[in-house]
């Protein structure tokens, strides 16, 4: 949208035929309402989402802890939202075309047109029939699919270490403008989501970490254990009723290991490994590339240059805004999944709210990491 809105021609390629469903939380945090306002779309995406305040963490033994979002990101919007990947996605898809970029949906790229080790373009199928389609520059938005990765010789050997599934309930009780994180003893090596799409439909979904090999139960059936044994859901969701099948997809968190560009092409958002590896969150990550990518092309292409020299401010960018905060991260990551250390975390927290906010403000990415080793955050910890 922003290369086309800039007077470049721009052509979007898809397998899919939008409107299409996208498994996801559907949940768009303070950073992603920021990213919207700044491309113009947050009024668009507001008028059919659930708007969404605050964040409520449930501990393991049922301990709860909530904070406002306009207590926890000053920077940024004081919400975020909930909204299904069907509208989502099919705004940005129709604003990218009124902006002027071409669209071809139904049309699987399964190669690129090389040229001495440069891509110069596609391979596309649509259809039963191949298409080859030239471009000055490929840019690679093709989520956690390993194909074109491969083509381009940069696909890492194990991409995935998280795993999510999710399903929608109707008739949901107690549903208000929170996203809820339950860490409930049913789910070791993970968290469940429960997100309000309105007053009574909610996302519920889990977030498990392949780590250290674990092995996690059939995502459908660790659903279906979850429902029907944590007693917070078994309460709220007595009335409720599923709607639509469970789904489950692996997620990449490799950034930033993964090459991001080569001659004749980049790629963005989950293709670059770009999902928080604690939340598993990667819409706002996946918009902000594009920002990042859009300002690195329209400068090489209005220079008429485009080789790697050209197109590495677009590296330099992503480290600058992206590689601290995935270090803190996955640091973070591995003191949550010790259940002691979680559990006086949430004691803790509940007592000194400062020490929620500083950690949740950390864990969505819209505070540096170094913030957790201020004083205040251990005496907080420690505090009786
Ligand atoms: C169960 C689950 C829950 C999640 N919950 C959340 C959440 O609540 N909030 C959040 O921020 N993130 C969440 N995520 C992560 C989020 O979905 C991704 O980070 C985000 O969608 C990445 O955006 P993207 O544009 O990079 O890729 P995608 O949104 O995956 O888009 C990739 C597109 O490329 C197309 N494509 C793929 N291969 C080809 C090909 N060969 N040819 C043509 N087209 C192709 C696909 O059809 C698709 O339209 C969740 C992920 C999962 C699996």
């Amino acid at each position: 949208m922003l290369l086309a809105q800039k007077g470049h021609e721009v052509l979007l390629v898809d397998r899919a035929s939008f409107p299409r469903e996208k498994t996801c939380g559907d949940g768009l945090t303070p950073r992603a309402a920021e990213t919207l306002r700044r491309l113009g779309l947050e009024t668009k995406v507001a008028s059919c989402s659930h708007k969404v305040k605050s964040a409520r963490m449930y501990s393991p033994s049922g301990q709860t802890v909530t904070a406002t979002f306009a207590s926890m990101v000053h920077h940024l919007p004081p919400h975020g939202y909930v909204i299904s990947r069907i509208r989502l996605d099919d705004i940005l898809c129709q604003e990218a075309q009124k902006a002027g970029a071409g669209f071809l949906p139904g049309t699987k790229v399964e190669d690129f047109l090389w040229n001495d080790g440069t891509v110069q373009g596609i391979v596309a199928r649509s259809k039963g029939s191949i298409r080859k389609l030239r471009a000055n520059v490929v840019v690679v938005a093709t989520g956690a699919s390993m194909h074109l990765p491969k083509r381009l010789g940069i696909a890492p050997a194990s991409p995935y270490d998280v795993l999510a599934v999710r399903g929608y309930w109707e008739g949901v009780e107690g549903l208000d403008d929170a996203l809820e994180f339950h860490l409930p003893p049913q789910v070791s090596l993970g968290y469940v989501w429960l997100f309000p799409e309105s007053k009574d439909i909610a996302n519920i979904g889990i977030c498990f970490y392949r780590l250290f090999g674990a092995k996690h139960p059939m995502p459908s059936r660790a659903m279906k254990h979850l429902i029907e044994s944590y007693p917070n859901f078994r309460k709220r969701l007595r009335h409720a009723r599923p709607t639509g099948k469970v789904k489950g997809y692996p997620i990449r968190t490799d950034f930033p290991k993964c090459p991001i560009l080569g001659p004749g092409w980049l790629a963005v958002g989950e293709a670059t490994g770009l999902v928080n590896p604690v939340t598993g969150e990667g819409i706002d990550l996946a918009m902000e590339s594009g920002e990042l990518a859009a300002k690195a092309l329209h400068k090489a292409l209005k220079a008429g240059r485009l080789d790697m020299q050209a197109l590495k401010s677009y590296r330099q960018d992503m480290n600058r805004q992206f590689a601290g905060m995935f270090r803190g991260l996955r640091i973070i990551r591995s003191l949550i999944i010790r259940p002691k250390a979680l559990e006086i975390y949430i004691r803790q927290a509940n007592r000194h709210p400062g020490l929620f906010r500083r950690v949740f403000r950390i864990m969505l990415g819209a505070a540096p990491v170094y913030e957790a080793l201020f004083p205040s955050t251990w005496w907080w910890f420690l505090k009786p």
